[in-house]
Order: C-alpha cells, then structure tokens, then sequence
C-alpha cells in the first residue's frame, strides 16, 4: 500500500490567498458559468467540487495572468475515479486537465468549460530499494522525505521541491544533476496511466513504449500519470556547495563545458544576478556541488585549480544533502511574506544548442536589464550533455550538449518593471530569435504559441506525436491549456 505523504489533505493550489476570490478578476479568460452542470455521475470514491471557490482556486496559476474557469474539480479517491470520469467527459467531449501543483504559468493545468483533476489527493510513496513507487500527485519534497528514510535519493531534483512527480514528468524535470541522469523522465522506469479513452495502463520501455514514450514529457496530451516508478540512488549525507563567480557568460559556460566533459561535480548549475552596488551589467555564478559522506571531504584544489573563477569572491560551503536539496525554500519563504509569490510569473525558458549558446546569451543579457525580470527575477545557464537525454521527449535541440537558458520574472509593479503582457510579449521574440537558431522551448513556462509553432517545436518527432494523441485521446480532450491541438 502506498503510503500518502501529505495525508490525503486536498492539493492546496499552491496556497495563494489571491486565488479565494470569487468572483474573480482580470486575467484572460471568462468564468466558465455558463456551462451546464455535470448530471448522470458515476458513483466516485472521492469528491466532484462545483463550488465556486474550488473552480476558482485552480482557474489560475502560478503565472496569474491566464484564467479559464472550470465546471468541476475532482479531488481523487481512487484512480477508479480518474478512470470514470474521462470515460465520462470523453463520452460528452468535455476537457480534463490534470492538475499537480499549478506551478505553469501559461493556463497549462486549466480546463474551460471541463474538469480539472486535482492530483494532489493521490500522494502514496512506496520505497522498494533501488527505486520508489509514486502517486503523481505527490510532490517531490513528499517523495524525497520518503526515500531519504531509507537512506535514498531520486537522482534528479528539480531546484524547487514543491512540484507535483506528474507535473515535472509531463514536461521534463531538469536539475542541477541532469548533466550526469538526464531529466527526471530519463530515470523512470514504469507508469501507471490513464488515457484520453479513460483505459488504464501501465506501460514501461518494454511494455507499450509507445505509450510510455509519449507520455513522458508528453505534456499531458495523451494519458493522465497516476503512478510512477522511478530510479533511486543513494543520498549522500552531505553536499559541499561552491558558488564561483564569472565576469561574462562566455567566461562561466567556458569553465561549465570543462566540468561537464569530465564530470567531476555531482550537481552543475548557473545562473546571472544584476551587478552589485548598482553596477551595470550583470555578475555570472557557477554553482556545483560534490557530494560526500562528512569524513572524506572534497578536495578542493583538484576541483577548482583549472577553473578559470574570479578568486577570492568563491563561497564554499558544506550543507547537510537535504538542506542543499531544499536549498530554495527560504527563499520562497521570503517571497510568500513579500507577496511577490503571488505576483505574476510570465516564465521563458529555452533550451539552446551548444553552438549558438554563447552568442545568443550574451546579447540577450547585454540588452536585459534588472527591470526587465522584475525585482525576484532569475537567469538561469548551464549545461546538459544530450547523451545524458535519453527518453524521445521533451523536445531538445540536435546538438551534442544544449543550455537551458531561463529568463524566470516576475512582473511585480516597479520602476520600470515592465507589465506582463510586455514581458511576454518580449518572451515571444527572444522565442523567435532563439529558434532561429535551433533552440526549442522548454515548455512550462509563458510563450504564446500556435498550432504551427508547435509542429515547428516536435519537428520530425510531430507525426508521431500527433497520431499517439488521435490514438491515445480520441476525443482530443486532454490538457487543452497547452493549446497544441486547439
Ligand atoms: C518555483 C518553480 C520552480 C521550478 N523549478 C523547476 C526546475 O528546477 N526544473 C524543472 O524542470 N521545472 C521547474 N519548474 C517548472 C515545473 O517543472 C513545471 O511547470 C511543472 O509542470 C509544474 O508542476 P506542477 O505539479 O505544478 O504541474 P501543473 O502546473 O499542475 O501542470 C503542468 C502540466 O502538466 C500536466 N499534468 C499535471 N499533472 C499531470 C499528471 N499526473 N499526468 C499528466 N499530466 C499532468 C497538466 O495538465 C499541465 O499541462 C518550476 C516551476 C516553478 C513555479
């Protein structure tokens, strides 16, 4: 029996108290009132919200600027249930999406008119050794407190913890340790699914990889996740953190090709803050880990000698594996007491190929400002051999090694702060410019995109993807807030 670690409590919606309005205001989208009523119900072991403040609290996201309304929300007792109630909507072609966390920022997780699944109720996590077994609606810090009990660790964690296994398995999941495991996707071993007909299956590289293969990454398109299988390695008990300063881009993804290439670093990451005291421009930090057991220490020297970090402004520091891991939760703490949490997120996130991520980076930060991500923003750079990349999905550039390059901002009200309908409209040329280019998106964040534009982001991998989903949903009725097949 899988055990639920967050007690069966109702997925919250990101506990956002601007999300108890009703009726709501602003945002696209319209209330979804006019849809008739649900009737004629299949009997469910948990229970169908049509109250408006439960349509109301997963109407939004963490992007806040997209709003669809749903009919109803169903808090799983059972997979029975998911099972029923897509046979139920397929049948009156209503659209269901699947909702972990609502941390999109894009409608990704919305359903006009339809039925929103909130996933949070099915959160059991199940340790058997070498890897765990995971309701999709639990949360990665769920599944983490659950495997380091047993002395284990997912190999990859996404920075922030508190996404749903479904929601990061139906996009990808990147981390710091990607560059050695791939994305969360390429350390799964078997799912449980339920498809767009409302079939259950479980499926695995052996067993209908076909379905397997479309649905991880698959961006909810073709199955609803209900249970995953995935790969543990042993946790290390502590992790030493070097932060290492960089002039220019070109300077940090220099030193991070190296550590790549030679894998001497458990974690890899990057990112861009604005230049201290005011300065123009912006400051570079290479941000790596190596793992180690307290005893032994890393040896310093022969990790950092070659590297080419402005020295004397390193920070290294040792921290036990689970604080590293859960590095970001004060800083979300902050946020939540600030109130920028709750401000809107238009989120770009690309994935560059190797040959055009200096360049592209460099002029694209030359011309960014503070203000331009607003006053939380981040930049996130580093890099991810493909070879590491092994499931047909998400989507990645052709290229030996990619960079995921992500402009998070936040659009709090400021000086110059742009409002959010120009921060993505700015996401969409940076778009634009970056497929120029061969790069794709990673798609959880906020990019306008249309039918073309995503057969143009599939590629050769479009005709497969598109008959999986005919095949999969033949109704066409999940995950609709993606809008790849409007
Ligand atoms: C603060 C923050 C930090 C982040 N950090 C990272 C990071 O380090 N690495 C990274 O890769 N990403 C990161 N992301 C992006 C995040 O991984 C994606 O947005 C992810 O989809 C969010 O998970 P969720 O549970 O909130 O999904 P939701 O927003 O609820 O859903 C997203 C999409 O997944 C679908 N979906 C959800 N559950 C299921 C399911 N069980 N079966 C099928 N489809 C499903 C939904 O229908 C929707 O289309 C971050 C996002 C935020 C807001």
């Amino acid at each position: 029996m899988l055990r639920c670690m967050c007690d069966g409590k109702r997925e919250s919606s990101g506990t956002d108290p601007h999300l108890t309005r009703w009726p709501p205001t602003g945002g696209a989208g319209s209330e979804g009132g006019s849809a008739p009523p649900f009737a004629d119900l299949p009997p469910l072991d948990g229970e169908l919200a049509v109250d408006p403040l439960s349509r109301a609290a997963v109407a939004d996201d963490f992007g806040h600027h997209v709003r669809h309304y749903p009919r109803a929300v169903l808090h799983p007792g059972s997979v029975d249930d998911i099972e029923a109630m897509v046979r139920y909507c397929r049948e009156r072609r209503i659209p269901v999406a699947a909702r972990g966390q609502g941390h999109a920022t894009n409608g990704q997780a919305q359903a006009e008119g339809g039925l929103v699944i909130a996933m949070g109720s099915l959160c059991g996590v199940e340790v058997r050794g070498d890897s765990a077994e995971v309701q999709a609606g639990a949360r990665w810090s769920d599944v983490l407190a659950a495997t380091l009990a047993h002395g284990r660790t997912p190999p990859v964690l996404t920075d922030y913890l508190g996404l749903s296994v479904g929601g990061t398995l139906s996009v990808g999941g990147l981390g710091g340790a990607a560059h050695r495991y791939g994305a969360q996707v390429d350390t799964v071993q078997e799912l449980e699914v339920v498809t767009g007909a409302g079939t259950r299956v479980v499926c695995s590289p052996g067993r209908r990889p076909d379905l397997f293969h479309a649905v991880l990454g698959g961006l909810g398109q073709c199955a609803i996740i209900t249970r995953a299988t995935v790969a543990l390695a042993p946790a290390p008990p502590m992790v030493r953190r070097y932060q290492l300063p960089y002039p220019t881009v070109e300077s940090l993804t220099a030193d991070q090709r190296r550590v790549v290439r030679d894998g001497r670093f458990d974690y890899l990451e990057g990112n861009a803050e604005p230049a201290p005291d005011g300065a123009p421009g912006w400051r570079y930090t290479l941000e790596a880990a190596a793992y180690h057991d307290g005893g032994t220490t890393p040896d310093d020297d022969a990790l950092l000698g070659d590297l080419s970090f402005e020295r004397g402004a390193e920070e290294i520091e040792d921290t036990p594996y689970h604080d590293f891991a859960d590095r970001v939760a004060p800083g979300v703490d902050y946020l939540k007491s600030t109130g920028e949490w709750y401000d809107p997120h238009p989120w770009l996130n690309l994935l560059l190929p190797d040959t055009a991520a200096d360049g592209f980076a460099a002029s694209v930060m030359e011309r960014l400002t503070p203000a331009d991500i607003g006053p939380s923003g981040v930049v996130l750079i580093y890099p991810i051999p493909r070879v590491s990349l092994s499931t047909p999905l998400p989507k990645v550039p052709d290229a030996p090694l990619v960079f995921l390059f992500a402009l998070l901002k936040t659009a709090t009200p400021g000086p110059r702060v742009p409002d959010t309908r120009a921060m993505i409209a700015a996401n969409r040329s940076t778009y634009e410019l970056a497929r120029g280019l061969g790069a794709v998106r990673y798609p959880v964040g906020s990019v306008p995109m249309d039918r073309g534009d995503w057969e143009a982001h599939f590629g050769d991998q479009w005709p497969v993807f598109a008959a999986a989903k005919r095949t999969c949903d033949p109704a066409g009725i999940l995950a609709p807030g993606q809008g790849i097949f409007p």
